[in-house]
């Protein structure tokens, strides 16, 4: 039965316009995981013995302990439609949003999503953060209404009632396409008519559609009734989960024909009428490789295999492939499909599938594979979120340090809003991510995937150094005293830093007026719009300087220091956030010989730090929106948990028993809430948290966080001043 399936999908493979490349966006807990499994074993790709208690997709085993999907894995299945068979292919994307990056990562592969929403719960802050997500990227929904069942044996809801309910959220959701995407939404509006909305219960394996409703004649009042008397086993078998699911995805979902003829534009800016452009464009098999690697997974016995979207060319093993972001070239070794969850090598695969290749060691998420030298890279993947938590991580027994250098590459390669870096002043490693939890996973994942010991400190959140006004100009001077760069550092409009942020311009490549067009309309002065000459992490450096002699050959240094000084500012060597760093004059040895590396870079850091401390210098530090719901009368132990952290309450709402509290809160105080938590709600709430952007660390708390991080890092115990660093 196997080998027919293989057989089977092997066929498919060669018929785009029987492929379905899609993804399942849900808020947490809403049964994005019951669904996938369900989905799976209908389709007979697993037993259905295991799916539901053995959640099938998420293969690493501390993942089902949590009951949260962290890893995007392929799975694929075959479905008859119509007469016809297709193949689809199911991109698991996780749902919490400390994995905000693997979900925009898993939306570049796939054309088509299923958006679950809980019926009872309705659209959730994180189901509009990936819908937003899926749409930014010009991927197709449709809907999937989930958990019907308990709108009938917990709120015991009237079938009129019922229909209002569904409505709504269907109301809701396109509001936000209307909104989001309003170039599309005529073509893309969500319609109970058409079928690209069913509704149904992922647990108890069944669903309804108005198409559905049609061919089985299991009717809005059978549902209601079969609801009603618990009887949802007849209603599975008269209308299976997974016939309609996988229905509405083969008739509204594109295929990869269809789907690369509009995308391509969107995830690629390079020349359409290049032989590479046209070959994507077309799903063009006869064409050259292009391959979007959209993940990199450790396989226990393969090595590390790649696994992304080849959007045109025909993979083989033995071809040799440019890793253009990489600059560097590796040899295919294997390829491989999915069944079901399992990977199966193969001898070729044609564009427009999913495709697991072992050999390309060099790629990491987000690479461009390709058989074209210069081939323009797939635009880079924007991450929602930035590192704002720290642990330092050591080896139980020093003599593993090795071992651990290799396995946090390793993690960093497979998951890049994993930052690793060597703190230089205390010799440990530090590990960065989007949460507290996005940590622990990675550090349980070290434990037991390589059985590894290790300790790591406490979290530490990572504040941003910033200022509050315009300093005076500063001179910095280089240690032989022949060069002198005269700096200004003020606060720069949000508006600017958002505009470099979401790649609405590329220094290097977008046209001059429409630089100082976007760059003016953000706040900037048109003099400085043209002076633009980096962007570094949410800062900027402008050079407003007028024809001086040797200023262009000594820019790349300026700008070296200019980053080395972002990277570490002078307050407690964190990174700094939303500076405008102005060039205002310079003075130049005229041999090159006399303005290396070793006398500018020093000289523009010290001037940025001395000019940072004659502007109101302050922290900033990064604040979670938190979503919790509660039994009513829990709702005291709710906000008095947020209250002593600083926690701010939006928005209480009261649906029947439970209450939702919406709060705000530094992340800071955030450490430790899922245990406290639990115990003040008996492990009744349910809960979720979003990044919610920096903050100014309150006035009286300034002082107190950065000796606090001096003090960690071994530093000075006092707040330097501009003197330190004028000499
Ligand atoms: P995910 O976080 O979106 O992957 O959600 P899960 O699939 O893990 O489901 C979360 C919880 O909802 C689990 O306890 C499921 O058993 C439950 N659940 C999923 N689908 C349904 C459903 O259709 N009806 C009911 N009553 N519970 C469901």
């Amino acid at each position: 039965r196997a080998k027919k399936m293989i057989d089977k999908i092997k066929e498919l493979m060669y018929k785009p316009e029987r492929i379905r490349n899609m993804g399942i966006v849900a808020h947490i807990d809403h049964g994005k995981t019951t669904l996938s499994d369900n989905l799976l074993a209908g389709a007979g790709m697993i037993s259905e013995e295991l799916a539901g208690r053995q959640l099938y997709l998420d293969f690493d085993e501390q993942e089902r302990e949590r009951g949260i999907t962290i890893n995007a894995a392929s799975v694929s299945m075959v479905h008859e439609y119509k007469g016809k068979e297709y193949l689809i292919n199911l991109i698991d994307t996780p749902g919490h949003v400390d994995f905000g990056g693997e979900v925009t990562r898993a939306m570049r592969a796939v054309d088509g999503v299923i958006v679950v929403v809980d019926a009872v719960e309705g659209v959730m802050p994180q189901t509009e953060t990936v819908l937003r997500q899926a749409l930014r990227e010009n991927v197709k929904p449709v809907l999937f209404i989930n958990k019907v069942d308990r709108l009938i044996r917990e709120l015991e809801v009237t079938p009129e009632e019922m229909q209002k309910r569904l409505l709504k959220v269907i109301t809701e959701v396109n509001k936000l396409i209307k909104v989001m995407k309003p170039e599309k939404y005529n073509e893309w509006k969500l319609d109970v008519t058409n079928g690209s909305v069913a509704f149904g219960s992922a647990l108890y394996n069944w669903a309804v559609s108005v198409p559905s409703m049609k061919e089985t004649g299991v009717g809005f009042k059978e549902v209601y009734e079969y609801l009603q008397s618990d009887d949802w086993k007849t209603l599975a078998k008269k209308s299976p989960l997974h016939v309609v699911v996988l229905d509405m995805v083969v008739k509204h979902l594109p295929s990869p024909i269809e789907a690369q003829k509009e995308r391509i534009r969107t995830i690629w800016k390079g020349d359409i009428n290049s032989k590479v452009g046209q070959a994507m464009l077309n799903c063009d098999p006869k064409g050259p490789v292009a391959l979007m690697i959209t993940k990199i997974v450790a396989d226990p016995h393969a090595g590390e295999i790649a696994v992304g979207r080849l959007f045109s060319g025909t993979l083989k093993p033995g071809m040799d492939l440019y890793i253009i972001d990489r600059k560097t070239k590796n040899r295919v070794q294997t390829v491989g499909l999915f069944m079901g969850p399992k990977r199966v090598e193969v001898e070729e695969v044609p564009a427009g599938n999913i495709v697991a290749v072992v050999g390309l060691r060099d790629a990491a998420a987000g690479s461009t594979c390709t058989s074209v030298e210069d081939m323009e890279p797939f635009e880079s993947i924007q991450h929602f979120s930035e590192p704002v938590v720290t642990m330092a991580i050591e080896a139980k027994n020093p003599r593993d340090l090795p071992k651990l250098i290799e396995v946090l590459r390793k993690l960093a390669k497979e998951d890049p809003t994993l930052q690793v870096t060597l703190n230089e002043e205390t010799g440990e490693h530090l590990i960065s991510g989007m949460g507290e939890l996005h940590l622990e996973v990675k550090v349980e994942k070290i434990r037991r995937e390589y059985g590894l010991e290790v300790v790591t400190s406490p979290p530490i959140v990572v504040f941003r150094e910033t200022v509050t006004t315009t300093s005076p100009v500063v001179e910095g001077k280089s240690p032989n005293k022949h060069n002198r760069f005269y700096i200004v550092v003020e606060p720069c409009p949000p508006e600017v830093i958002r505009v470099f942020k979401e790649g609405l311009i590329d220094l290097r490549k977008t046209d001059k007026s429409t630089k100082r067009k976007i760059l003016t309309e953000a706040g900037l002065s048109g003099e400085e719009a043209a002076g633009v000459q980096e962007y570094f992490e949410g800062n900027i450096f402008v050079d407003v300087t007028k024809g001086l002699q040797y200023l262009n050959e000594t820019m790349e240094l300026i700008l070296e220091g200019f980053r080395d000084a972002m990277r570490a500012g002078p307050l407690a060597r964190e990174p700094c956030m939303g500076l405008k760093v102005k060039l205002v004059d310079a003075k130049l040895h005229e041999d090159a010989v006399h303005r290396g590396p070793a006398q500018v870079i020093p000289a523009v850091r010290s001037a940025i730090f001395a000019a940072m401390l004659q502007a109101k210098p302050t922290l900033l530090e990064p604040y979670q929106k938190v979503f919790i719901t509660v039994p009513q009368d829990m709702l005291g132990n709710v906000t008095r948990e947020l209250q002593g952290r600083r926690g701010q309450i939006l928005e209480i709402n009261t649906e029947g028993d439970m209450v939702t509290i919406v709060a705000k809160a530094p992340v800071k105080e955030m450490f430790g809430f899922a245990g406290a938590i639990r115990s003040a709600t008996s492990g009744k709430a349910i809960w979720s948290t979003e990044f919610a952007g920096f903050e100014p660390v309150p006035p009286n708390l300034v002082e107190e966080f950065i000796m606090e991080v001096r003090k960690r890092k071994g530093l000075k115990l006092e707040i330097p001043k501009p003197e330190d660093f004028l000499s």
